[in-house]
């Protein structure tokens, strides 16, 4: 039986799955592929055809009971545990992908982790809910653009790659899903302090109704700063490297 509270809902179309597991493509040569929820391992079986290092990470003991008598030795190896809380730069190579046909109740916080783990994490091919999937490709000017789209993108070649209706689950979510592939761009770190610009991107959308100089005025910037014209902006009207700008600007005017 599906347990609701860890988000499981079984891919049945064996043709998605293989499509899924199909989308990754080793992006700069990566081999390792750790795939988050493998569940029964409906797609943990296509992974398997290509010749992956496997991790399966899962937090159900009852999945990894069943999954350690299905794949029985063989080289992949086989984790217990919350991906959220694995301490993955001891258990990962220095670069690896992450796949999966995700739990939904920790979607967002799995490409949080990712984000983490930028420097290492060279692919992601993910089914979520259509919902994250669009905010998470989202472009400037549109509605769903927010804080994921923005930092993902600052460090990743974001993809939507097609529709998961409702039904091809076990049991059917109540929303529509979708298909995500995200390869590490050629950037090895942002042209600003990232660590700020990660606070400007979550303080901007914030208040994403108010003007950016709004937004931003407890970060304490000087008058150059606030008197930017960027400032007249609303945080889904900037894109990555308005946000660079903003950030290198404000840590500018700390220091004078
Ligand atoms: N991959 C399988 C499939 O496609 O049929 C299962 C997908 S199901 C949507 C999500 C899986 O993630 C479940 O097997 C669930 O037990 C597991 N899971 C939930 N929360 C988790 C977590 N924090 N860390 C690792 N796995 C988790």
């Amino acid at each position: 039986r599906a347990k609701k509270h860890l988000g499981q809902h079984f891919l049945k179309d064996l043709r998605i799955a293989e499509n899924t597991a199909s989308a990754i493509t080793g992006h700069f040569g990566t081999r390792a592929v750790l795939e988050v929820g493998p569940g029964m391992g409906v797609l943990t079986d296509f992974l398997v055809l290509s010749d992956w290092e496997l991790t399966l990470i899962e937090i159900d003991t009852e999945s990894i009971a069943y999954l350690e008598k299905k794949y029985p030795a063989t080289s992949m190896r086989i984790l217990q545990g919350d991906f959220l809380k694995m301490p993955l730069r001891e258990l990962m190579p220095p670069a690896y992908v992450v796949a999966g046909n995700f739990p939904y109740n920790i979607s967002s916080q799995i490409f949080f982790k990712v984000l983490e783990e930028r420097d290492s994490v060279t692919e992601v091919v993910g089914m979520l809910q259509k919902e994250v999937a669009e905010r998470i490709a989202s472009k400037k000017g549109n509605k769903t653009y927010g804080i994921l789209s923005v930092l993902l993108q600052a460090f990743y070649e974001v993809e939507y790659l097609f529709d998961v209706p409702p039904h091809v689950f076990d049991p059917p979510p109540k929303v529509n899903s979708a298909v995500v592939r995200l390869r590490r761009n050629e950037v090895q770190a942002l042209d600003c302090d990232e660590k700020l610009f990660f606070r400007v991107v979550k303080q901007a959308f914030s208040t994403r109704r108010k003007t950016l100089r709004n937004a931003l005025k407890s970060m304490g910037g000087g008058a150059d700063f606030s008197e930017d014209s960027l400032l007249d902006l609303r945080a889904e009207q900037l894109g990555v490297p308005e946000f660079i700008y903003l950030t290198n600007k404000l840590k500018a005017s700390w220091n004078r």
